[in-house]
């Protein structure tokens, strides 16, 4: 069969074409004008090459325009990405604004068909204006019409994604992108193969974005990152990455240009030792000075260099267990082993968290309420626990996690076990204590049973 292997161009940059494209989105309040702005430039600058905004409704689509006037006025020309999700509504007015969009066309309706008419009038509008599109699946929020066939699996995630592509396809719409994140490494990675040889067989092969969805934050988040995202791009498979981490976006740049530097196959990288690159036809004007996004220090990039050597070996099963040279710092090899083992899902020494980077419908500290959890259930094994920034994606996006606790804003947070939340509105200080003693007097129970 024929092979058609697409480019996809939102804006200036090019997706699809060996290099790594470098991306983030930015955590601020898309009302916030200013700030979205004055993030988007830094983030820039410090060497992202498409900066996603969330767009939660329609009553935000003026704001992502002016925040695009602004930007541009500012002389910055990296494009923007619209995240959007349930609203095909937003995602259509959207489409106009901004060089690419990212929806779940899935989450368009609940009559499945419905779904279908809408993705269509949605791709109609992006061919008329050259709107690049994302089709964003994450494991835990496909919809019933899939998991009912195929259960909350890799195979399900491929499968859904190759109904949208089939779709655009017909559609004579080829400016696509796509994507399968998921938190547990080992289902994330099984997906991207999955899709991969799903759209060979197809004959036409989209460029993939590629990255571990809510993977925390510290040491843990980048190194599970990096297995996942390592053992797809090692396999010559993705073409752009996100590093979600729950801290600044700027911090999740060095570690994606590494990334980017480590796997571009057409020669084209960004140098991870060295300052950022910015790429950009037009250098922006009264740029605020770009912050220390921390290049990566040298006990960071052996932490990076071994998690991109052993996590793909581990998650392809060639080994069981990790070697460091003899001459390096015995407790320093023990810590990463174990992060490594556990990233991999081959070991687990302590609990697993899932934490999404918030975005502009967090309506609390999340990196805080993150912290105070951790500390809080250090001391539990065998667990997975969620964190997350709202109550419209939150529940839906814990997938696999035993408890979640899911801010609601005004300083009200919702426990939840799996999907069925326990507690409602608990006042935030009291919230990772009541989560700490309905894990316990779970396991006792369970212990006593
Ligand atoms: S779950 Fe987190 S990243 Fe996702 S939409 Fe909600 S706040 Fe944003």
């Amino acid at each position: 069969m024929e092979m058609n292997k697409h480019l996809v161009k939102a804006g200036n940059v090019v997706i699809g074409d060996g290099r790594i494209v470098v991306q983030t989105m930015c955590n601020t309040h898309t009302d916030d004008i200013e700030g979205t702005v004055a993030q988007t430039l830094r983030l820039s600058a410090a060497g992202a090459e498409l900066v996603r905004i969330t767009v939660p409704g329609l009553a935000d689509v003026p704001h992502i325009a002016e925040i695009r006037r602004r930007v541009r006025e500012a002389g910055c020309d990296v494009p923007l990405v619209a995240d959007i999700h349930f609203s095909a509504e937003t995602a259509i007015a959207c489409a106009p604004v901004v060089e690419k969009v990212r929806i779940n066309p899935g989450n368009f309706h609940k009559d499945h068909e419905k779904a279908r008419e809408k993705f269509a009038e949605f791709l109609e509008v992006c061919k008329k204006y050259g709107t690049a599109v994302r089709i964003g699946l994450n494991h835990g929020s496909l919809g019933a019409f899939i998991t009912e066939k195929y259960g909350n699996t890799p195979r399900a995630m491929a499968e859904a994604a190759m109904e949208w592509i089939r779709m655009a396809v017909e559609h004579d719409f080829y400016n696509v992108v796509v994507s399968l994140k998921a938190s547990n490494t080992v289902v994330m990675v099984e997906a991207y193969r999955l899709l991969q040889r799903a759209m060979e067989e197809y004959g036409h092969v989209f460029p993939l974005h590629v990255g571990v969805t809510e993977a925390g934050n510290g040491d843990s988040g980048r190194i599970k990152s990096c297995v996942g995202i390592a053992s797809v791009l090692s396999a010559g498979i993705g073409d752009t990455v996100r590093v979600s981490l729950t801290e600044d976006p700027e911090a999740e740049l060095p570690v994606a240009r590494y990334l980017s530097d480590m796997y571009s196959r057409n020669g084209k990288v960004f140098r991870s030792k060295t300052p950022p690159v910015v790429f950009q036809t037009n250098p922006p004007k009264n740029l605020p000075a770009p912050v220390d996004c921390g290049n990566i220090s040298s006990r960071e990039l052996r932490m990076l260099e071994a998690a991109c050597e052993w996590g793909p070996k581990l998650l392809r099963r060639e080994v069981d267990d990790i070697t460091f040279p003899e001459d390096m710092d015995p407790a320093e090899a023990e810590y990463l082993r174990n992060e490594i083992l556990q990233a991999a899902r081959r070991r687990f020494y302590k609990p697993e968290y899932i934490a999404c980077p918030g975005c502009g419908r967090t309506m609390y500290n999340l990196q805080a309420a993150f912290e105070e959890v951790k500390a809080k259930t250090a001391h539990l094994k065998d667990v997975v626990i969620a964190v997350m920034g709202c109550v419209v994606n939150g529940p839906g996006e814990m997938a696999d996690a035993d408890w979640g606790y899911v801010g609601e804003g005004n300083h009200k947070v919702s426990i939840y076990k799996g999907r069925t939340p326990l507690l409602r509105h608990i006042p935030e200080e009291e919230a990772a204590d009541r989560l700490v003693a309905l894990i316990e007097s779970d396991r006792s129970a369970r212990r006593s049973r």
